[in-house]
């Protein structure tokens, strides 16, 4: 076993037995009922130092001057730099900047060797699918900014106890299971019958782009090699050619709507 995958089981086993717990968490942490606690980390539970993951690595944006995402059910845009998560120090600095450091050299190699091995697509693969997490616990929180508030605590998103009938329409169920299936495909090891769903683009010039639609897709430009990646997180192919049709349509409907 490499020291990727040695991370990458870490990170397995932990979502395992506190998947349930992050996700309660993260769902109900503003409800009026909930009493004020500490963050814990959405990757292991722990509540000691806690420190802000970043959803999209800063390696992937610095060199972009266009600093923001956005995501496609809410059409809203958020800032990268306020774009953060609480997690503790080992899985920040440990655990998920050793998978992304693997990350950058698998589409370095792509680039540059117009080559890509199934182990590093499915390690590709279990990036996206952390970061689609990410998205989907940083949107559990951001979802109060929407309705604008100086009480609003831009760092971590405490909110005031009298927003609670707002917090009605904002279903926290509906929140808990999706974070729940965000979770449950990192807890699966095996990401073999995911390739053909694994679409590669190489636009003219590199350009950093992204989007996502949480437990669908995620569509990622990097600025630094010519090199696009869109993949689908349930749909499953029988042959890439259908997957890549799909996801060439849907890329050209997002941009154009831009
Ligand atoms: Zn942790």
């Amino acid at each position: 076993m490499t020291q990727v995958d040695l991370k990458l089981k870490t990170l397995r086993v932990n979502l395992r037995k506190y998947g349930k717990i992050i996700a309660k968490d993260v769902a109900y942490r503003y409800h009026p009922a909930t009493e004020t606690k500490e963050e814990i980390c959405v990757f292991c539970s722990s509540t000691s130092n806690i420190t802000k993951e970043h959803v999209l690595p800063k390696w992937l944006i610095e060199t972009e001057l266009h600093n923001t995402m956005t995501s496609v059910v809410n059409k809203q845009t958020v800032i990268y730099n306020r774009a953060l998560v609480p997690a503790c120090s080992e899985c920040n600095n440990s655990i998920l900047a050793f998978i992304e450091k693997h990350i950058i050299r698998a589409i370095q190699n792509m680039d540059v060797f117009n080559d890509c091995s199934n182990y590093d697509v499915c390690n590709i693969i279990r990036w996206l699918e952390i970061i689609d997490y990410k998205l989907q616990v940083l949107d559990c929180r951001r979802k109060y900014i929407k309705y604008g508030n100086s009480e609003y605590d831009h760092d971590w998103g405490k909110f005031p106890v009298s927003m609670m009938r707002h917090f009605l329409t904002m279903n926290p169920w509906k929140s808990y299971s999706w974070l729940r299936n965000s979770q449950r495909r990192i807890t699966i090891k095996e990401k073999i019958d995911g390739l053909n769903s694994f679409v590669v683009i190489r636009p003219c010039v590199p350009n950093f782009y992204f989007f996502n639609l949480p437990n669908e897709y995620i569509f990622l430009s990097f600025p630094t090699c010519r090199i696009a990646i869109f993949y689908f997180f349930k749909k499953r192919y029988k042959y890439y050619e259908y997957a890549a049709a799909e996801a060439l349509d849907i890329i050209k409907k997002v941009i154009e709507s831009d």
